[in-house]
């Protein structure tokens, strides 16, 4: 059996839905959560439902901001204080900041943006994709113990039904240390939907969405299946979508269960940053689009006729 400690990121007070994915896949292990500031006891029972013994609640001045020096050396001290063989966390922007960084500090090996993984007694054995997901490597880690391991958000889905666990909680004082760069602030973004990263359901939108304004028939499906909007680099590139929504190698890598794809040609690249969704559809004029080629299911037609009736049909099933 391993010790384990998984560090969970919050959000709004809650933890994030990819501490519950890691917990739910290390049934049998002995499992720690530990998080940077408070969390309310709510919380703390869902950790436990997931298989935590005990949650630790790290606090100490200079941390009530992210900052990557801050959280590593505080997780740093508390992790030196402990016994475990993997520190392990959800490969979401902060940690892909941080968690290097903290590995160095411990002279350790790392596996990040894991897809999946097993113990196999204590040793652990992770799948990760490798030249933009076009191979799957399986890897395992040597040296000087606790090994790190990110999870990409989304790849190893919600375990089923949490056994009820009766965890405990406590409080530890840990020091942020030297913070030679501040985060000032963080701007929350101005939408309310989930980020790209953990949501389960993305429509994203190519070069051929043409304009800011056309998106907005890609939104109007995204409210009624709960989805989030993305967009490929061309349409970021020429201004027509957000930095922030972009998908692919140099944006966000995403998981999600169905991924809808908008008059996006499929280039390597974008690939790089979806092919893991569970069921890929993609919408698209030219049937020789490489796209079709990773799509579940494909549509080839004009999407700005196709996305409303899409969306109409989504509101009658709904209803
Ligand atoms: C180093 C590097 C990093 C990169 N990183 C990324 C990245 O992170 N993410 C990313 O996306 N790209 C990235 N790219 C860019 C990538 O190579 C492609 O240029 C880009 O993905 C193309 O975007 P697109 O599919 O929207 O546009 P296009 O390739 O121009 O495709 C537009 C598609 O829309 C279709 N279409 C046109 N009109 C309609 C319509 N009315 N209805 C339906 N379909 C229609 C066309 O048939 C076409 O297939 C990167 C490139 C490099 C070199």
């Amino acid at each position: 059996m391993a010790n384990v400690l998984v560090f969970s990121e919050t959000n709004n007070g809650n933890v994030k839905p990819v501490t519950l994915e890691i917990l739910g896949k290390l049934t049998g292990q002995s499992i720690d959560v530990a998080v940077i500031g408070d969390l309310a006891d709510d919380q703390v029972k869902v950790l436990a439902e997931y298989g935590a013994g005990k949650v630790h609640k790290l606090n100490g001045a200079n941390l009530e901001k992210y900052s990557p020096e801050g959280y590593a050396n505080a997780l740093h001290g508390f992790i030196s204080g402990g016994s475990y063989d993997y520190v392990m966390t959800g490969a979401t922007s902060l940690a892909k900041d941080m968690v290097p960084r903290l590995a160095t500090k411990f002279d350790a090996g790392m596996a990040s943006d894991c897809v999946n993984f097993l113990f196999e007694g204590d040793t652990f054995q992770g799948t990760r994709p490798l030249f933009a997901g076009k191979c799957l490597a399986k890897v395992s880690l040597q040296g000087p113990k606790p090994h790190f391991i990110t999870v990409r958000p989304n790849a190893l889905g919600m375990p089923e039904s949490p056994t009820a666990g009766a965890g405990t909680a406590s409080d530890a004082s840990v020091e942020a240390g030297e913070i030679r760069a501040a985060i000032k602030e963080i701007i929350a973004s101005a939408s309310e939907k989930v980020d790209l990263t953990e949501a389960n359901i993305i429509i994203s939108g190519g070069r051929a969405m043409k304009n800011p304004e056309n998106f907005s028939i890609l939104s109007e499906m995204a409210d009624v299946i709960g989805a989030t909007v993305g967009a490929s680099r061309a349409a970021v590139d020429s201004g027509y979508a957000a930095p922030s929504m972009q998908v692919g190698q140099t944006g966000k890598t995403v998981s999600p269960s169905l991924y809808i794809a908008c008059g996006i040609s499929g280039a390597i690249q974008h690939l790089a940053g979806m092919r893991t969704s569970k069921v890929i559809v993609a919408i698209n004029t030219d049937p020789d689009a490489p796209i079709f080629t990773k799509a579940d299911y494909g549509i080839v037609g004009d999407l700005y006729k196709i996305v409303p009736i899409m969306t109409e049909e989504f509101k009658k099933i709904l209803a």
